[in-house]
Formats: C-alpha cells, structure tokens, sequence
C-alpha cells in the first residue's frame, strides 16, 4: 500500500513493523462539546484508513484516546483548560461533561459507521503512565522543574520539528498563540509536562504527583498512551492537520527521547473542512454538528459519501450546494442499489477484476473518489447481479456507505413512512416544485432537474402526473 507520509513528505510503501500486526495510533476528540463535522472528516477518513488496511490483508491494531483534561484553550501552555472551562459554564462536573460529550461522539461514530477503536481510553485514567513517563525524561535530562511546573527541553535535541519548513519564530509555541510568553521556560519551545502552577487556580482535575498535585499536559496523554497500549515501535499516528504543531511535535519529541529510538514510522495526517467563512472550530462556538444535518434531512450516509468525494489531503468547503449534489447522488445510489436481483453464481473472473481496481485506488494513497467511482463501475457491468452485489458488498467493508442494506431493501432511505412533516417543510415542498414548473416552463431543463435533485438529497421524491405533481417522502 502507498501512502503519504507527512514527516518525509513523500508517498511511500506502507511496510509496518511487524509484519503481522500494524498499529495505528489516533488522537481523540477533546470532549467539551460536540464534534463539529470537520472533526467527523477527520474521524471518517481514518476509519477508511483502518478498513483499508484490513481490506488489503493487513492485521491493525487501534488504540484513541478521549481527552478529558489538559487540552488548554490555545493549544500552548497558557490559557484555561477547554474541559474545565466548559464545565463551569454549564455548570456541570467535568465528568459530567466527558461523560456526555463521550456519548454524543460515540452516537455520531455509530451513525457515521465509524468504527470504534479496540481500544479507546479516557487520558484521565492513565495519569499514572505520563508520571512514569515524565520520570524518566527528568532522569534523562530531558526535562526540567521550574516555577512549580516540568517542562521538556526543547533545546536537548537535534531536531525539534518534522513536518517540513517552520521559522524559529512560528515554532515559539506562547508566540504562536499571541499570548504572553512562560518566563519559567528555558528555551521559548520549551512546553509543560506536568503542571502544578497556572493561572487558573480552579483546576477540577488534579493528581498527586513527585512535583505536587497538579495536572498532566495534552500532548503527554497521547505518548502516554500510545506507548502502553501499542508498543515502542508505533506504524502510523494519525490526526488532522492542526495536530502537527504543537501536539504531534511535542508528542515525538518526548516519547523519542523517552524511548531513545525513532518511534513512529507514518503520519497520516487529514485536511481540514472549512465552511465559506474559514475553518471550522469548535471553539469559535457555532459550528455544524451531524445532528444539525439530520434536522436539515440529510441521512448521516449523505455526509459520508460528501466526505469520500474527495482526497484526504486536500481541503474540503462544505456548501450546501456541494452538500445537497452528495446528498442526491446517495439516494439515487440506494434505489439503484434496491433493484438488484440475484440467484445466479458469482462469476469469481469479473470479481477478482473489479476486487482489483478497488483495492489498487485504496493502495493509491487511499484514493477514496476512485474507490466509490468503482461501484458505478460495477453497476454498469456487463455481469449477472450476483455478482454485483457480492462485489459491492465487498466494497462496503471499506466505504461503510450501508449499501447493503440498500441492496436488502432494509436501507432506511427505502422505507415509506407517514413521516409528520413541518408545515415549513410543506411550504418549502410547494415552493421549489412551483420553480421547477416555471423552469420547465422556461425550457430551462437543466435548472428543473436540479430542482428535482435539491428535493430528492431532502428526501422528498417527486413524479409528474396528469393530475400535476405528487410527491413523497422517502424517509
Ligand atoms: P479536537 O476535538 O479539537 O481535539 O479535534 C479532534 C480531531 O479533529 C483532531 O484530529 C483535529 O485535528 C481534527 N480537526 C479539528 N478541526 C478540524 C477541521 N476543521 N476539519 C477536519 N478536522 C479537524
Ligand atoms: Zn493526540
């Protein structure tokens, strides 16, 4: 498999460690508010990553972890803990808070079909490993107390950052942020390991520790982790893109020095989603989650196939426009799906064909547009629906697009059902159907078929009659 690896900047032979086990490391979500879908791109594109590598023989192994305490606001060493910030606002524990955002991520995976990580563990309960971990950077010399907290001494290693080309100044983590430099720090890289001292002095978290009682830093979680549940030879790390610096950075820097060899192969890092205004983000407040899409009548399926689209490494704008064109594709995608028969022997040449050119777009740097172009490859074949569907079920192993429940007819878009619908909606409804007549009317066809399609992607699907325009909702 090729992949492209962000530390050589290079598409490469993927080849894992150990032959007969890959592991792959991804960083969780900070769960003091709920994923935004950007976020839920990031999570999507590397449940491809995963399928993918199983599809193509691989064994993996997967450990996330949920961050629950130490993701400062800012991502440096200053500013207030995103947990405990959330929490005081809603006046919740932040447990409380984990608790819930958790919940909310892991319903958001289960409608994406984003499979959940074997081993998936909150950064709170593995205070004692980043301890362990930051005893041994002190005793190397790697790290050093000052003004109550442990940093790590950016200045003791050859290279700091991997990622490509930063000035010494974007690498100034207090200077990245614009807020005021730590003048405990020996070096301005220089980021905090444990924390007893910062200016929030209502810290709900803390843990006792050889320095004092206090806090682990973001970045100790992941190597932490990451060390313990997958071994010191790590295949592939991955997160978006905003995670190379300072996380990803500081995560190589300490567990490298801790270890004393190279330690992650791959880095498998997402471009970012953006909406027409810039990145979303989750601390900007208003953002678009699943469950906003869901309101506005898009089947989750609709924004994964929005997401697959696409490459990972390019950037995405999410538009309605763009939105409601996936959306359309989808469902026509699921009735053509439904009309397959079957009965007839898979005929195993045309299978190994098309299994091919499948596995050859994953094992293109996961080229996940050429991947679904296969399925409407396969459609137009000229084979027996058996093998159609054997093949396409085969697919679904990697694009998790319930496209076999479409061809059961157990798909949710398939169900008729006397769905209650707004008055809203109906009004909506009438309006775009009026606009199509008139597009007709105007022999614009190419307008009143997208019309037609802006209505099918919200699920209502229409018919010309003698008797005018019917319609109907199909789910
Ligand atoms: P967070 O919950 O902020 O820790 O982020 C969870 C994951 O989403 C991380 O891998 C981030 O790099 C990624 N992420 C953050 N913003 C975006 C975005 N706009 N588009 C895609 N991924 C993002
Ligand atoms: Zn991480």
């Amino acid at each position: 498999m090729k992949l492209y690896n962000s530390e050589t900047r290079r598409v490469e032979e993927f080849v894992p460690y150990n032959p007969s086990e890959v592991t792959m490391y991804t960083c969780g979500p900070t769960v003091y508010h709920f994923a935004h879908i950007g976020n839920l791109r990031t999570y999507i594109m590397e449940d491809v990553l995963e399928k993918s590598l199983r599809f193509l023989g691989f064994n993996v192994k997967r450990a996330m972890n949920i961050t629950d305490v130490g993701h400062l606001s800012g991502d440096s060493d200053d500013g207030e803990d995103k947990m405990v910030k959330s929490a005081t606002s809603q006046n919740k524990s932040v447990m409380e808070i984990a608790d819930f955002y958790t919940r909310a991520f892991k319903a958001d995976c289960d409608k994406l079909n984003i499979k959940w990580p074997e081993i998936v563990i909150p950064a709170t309960s593995e205070v004692e490993s980043y301890i362990k971990m930051i005893e041994v950077l002190l005793e190397k010399g790697f790290a050093y107390a000052s003004g109550g907290n442990i940093y790590f001494d950016t200045s003791k290693l050859g290279e700091y950052y991997r990622f490509g080309k930063l000035s010494a100044d974007e690498l100034m983590v207090g200077v990245r942020d614009s807020v005021a430099g730590d003048d405990a720090k020996k070096n301005k890289a220089d980021f905090v390991l444990w924390f007893t001292k910062s200016k929030f002095e209502n810290h709900a978290l803390i843990w006792d520790s050889p320095w004092g009682k206090g806090y682990p830093g973001w970045h100790i979680e992941c190597s932490g982790i990451s060390l313990k549940y997958l071994g010191e030879h790590l295949d592939i790390h991955c997160g978006g893109v905003d995670n190379k610096f300072p996380h990803h950075t500081n995560e190589i820097a300490q567990t490298e020095a801790c270890v004393g060899h190279k330690w992650c192969s791959f880095w498998f890092h997402s471009e970012h989603l953006n909406d027409k205004s810039g990145k979303m983000s989750k601390s900007k407040g208003e953002f678009l989650t699943l469950s906003v899409l869901e309101k506005n009548g898009y089947h989750p399926m609709m924004y994964r196939m929005f997401c697959l689209l696409s490459h990972y490494r390019n950037q995405l704008v999410y538009t309605k426009e763009g939105m409601d064109s996936a959306a359309a594709a989808y469902a026509k995608l699921v009735k053509k799906l439904s009309t397959l028969g079957g009965g007839e022997v898979v005929d195993f040449e045309i299978f190994e064909k098309f299994n091919k050119k499948f596995k050859d777009a994953l094992s293109n740097d996961l080229n996940t547009s050429l991947a679904l172009t296969c399925v409407y490859d396969v459609l137009k074949a000229d084979t027996n629906d058996s093998t159609k569907i054997a093949l396409i079920a085969s697919f679904d192993e990697v694009l998790s697009l319930s496209l076999v429940s479409a061809m059961d007819g157990s798909h949710e878009l398939l169900q008729e059902t006397e769905t209650e619908i707004s008055s809203e909606m109906k009004a909506w409804i009438e309006e775009k159907i009026a606009a199509r007549a008139e597009a007709k009317k105007a022999k614009d066809y190419a307008a009143a078929d997208a019309i037609r399609a802006e209505l099918l992607s919200r699920g209502v699907e229409i018919k010309d009659t003698r008797d005018g325009v019917e319609y109907k909702i199909i789910k």
